[in-house]
């Protein structure tokens, strides 16, 4: 049953019609054979009498205007604010997920809880609050595709830019479609072995994470990534290795890497990550050529500022997720003139 007004429901795009009134949705790799009356394995997309619905579009769990620092985005106007949405279901099952009540419901009798807001209404909202983007954030925004394709056409045309906080699970042709709207993709690559992902998500991912970075990468994209660092899961020397390689291969040594400390949270209950394992792992990166490392999750008094890869002047300071100062010059350094990849203004 849907508790609420059908009229509201918008198509779904991406999925085709298959035998016996069931649909595929072809959004994300798990390309989840609908039954009628059955929603796709993210909760949020519904086989009604043979047409596949958003149930979440237009609706929102929470709407806050954060950091672009808390995002974290460091190299994505510095000192600026999101606004935030963030809504129901994932098509992960993240077992440290710290969002895990918003992102794992799939009762559709909760989902009386979310509240309305158009396209427009983001958009009204991010303007008068004075902030530089919206982020779809929170939960996982692929799943909200068609939600987030109307509103980021209209903030270009309101001169506001989006971005995405996102896990990377999505297939190819709707990532590619969706890009020219979006600004900033920031990215967790959540470990570097598609057995760690499977054990930890669920699901054997990696490729299609590593395959949505690059997309959006090669198209021009702002790029960041999230590693959360989980002790004896994903910090051994040969995967922190392997993506490191990958970020220098693939993208770019000046592409921002943000290598952050696990802590307990829903399923997981393993000891938090060392301070010292970040560190490490920051050296390691630093010593084979990645310019931009930070540290997240704990207390490091220098570990989220901006070093100019030129000479080593802090160039932009920041404290618990914002910033303090930044003395950049149209992106360079101010002593040694380096252009650093940093978008301002
Ligand atoms: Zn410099």
């Amino acid at each position: 049953m849907i508790l609420y007004s059908e009229n509201i429901l918008i198509e779904a795009l991406f999925y085709s019609k298959e035998k016996e009134n069931t649909l595929r949705c072809r959004l994300c790799p798990h390309n989840c054979l609908i039954p009628r009356d059955k929603t796709g394995y993210c909760g949020v997309r519904r086989n009604n009498e043979g047409t596949l619905y958003s149930l979440t579009f237009g609706r929102i769990i929470s709407a806050a205007c954060d950091p672009v620092e808390k995002k974290p985005l460091y190299h994505f106007y510095p000192g600026t604010s999101a606004y935030s949405l963030g809504g129901f279901g994932c098509n992960l099952a993240c077992r440290h997920c710290q969002n895990h009540d918003i992102s794992q419901v799939r009762d559709e009798t909760s989902f009386s809880r979310l509240h309305s807001m158009t396209p427009e209404e983001i958009v009204d909202n991010a303007q008068f609050h004075h902030c530089k983007m919206i982020a779809w954030t929170y939960n996982e925004p692929t799943i909200w595709y068609e939600y987030i394709l109307e509103t980021s056409k209209l903030a270009i045309k309101a001169g506001i830019k989006t971005v995405l906080i996102t896990n990377g699970v999505i297939n190819s042709e709707p990532l590619k479609e969706l890009l020219p709207y979006i600004d900033a993709y920031r990215v967790d690559i959540k470990g570097f072995s598609k057995d760690f992902y499977k054990s930890l998500s669920g699901f054997p991912f990696l490729e299609t994470v590593k395959k949505s970075a690059e997309t959006a990468f090669n198209r021009g994209c702002h790029v960041e990534l999230v590693s959360n660092i989980i002790p004896g899961w994903n910090d051994d020397p040969p995967q922190i290795n392997r993506l490191i390689d990958w970020i220098l291969d693939k993208l770019d040594e000046s592409v921002p890497w943000h290598v952050t400390a696990y802590h307990p949270a829903y399923k997981l209950r393993e000891t938090s990550t060392p301070a010292e394992t970040l560190e490490k792992i920051s050296a390691l990166g630093k010593s084979l050529g990645l310019k931009h490392i930070y540290l997240g999750n704990v207390y490091s008094s220098t570990g989220n500022n901006t070093i100019c890869p030129g000479c080593g002047k802090t160039v932009i300071r920041r404290f618990a997720m914002s910033m303090e100062e930044n003395i950049l010059k149209e992106g360079c350094c101010p002593d040694c003139s380096y252009k650093l990849k940093m978008y301002q203004g």
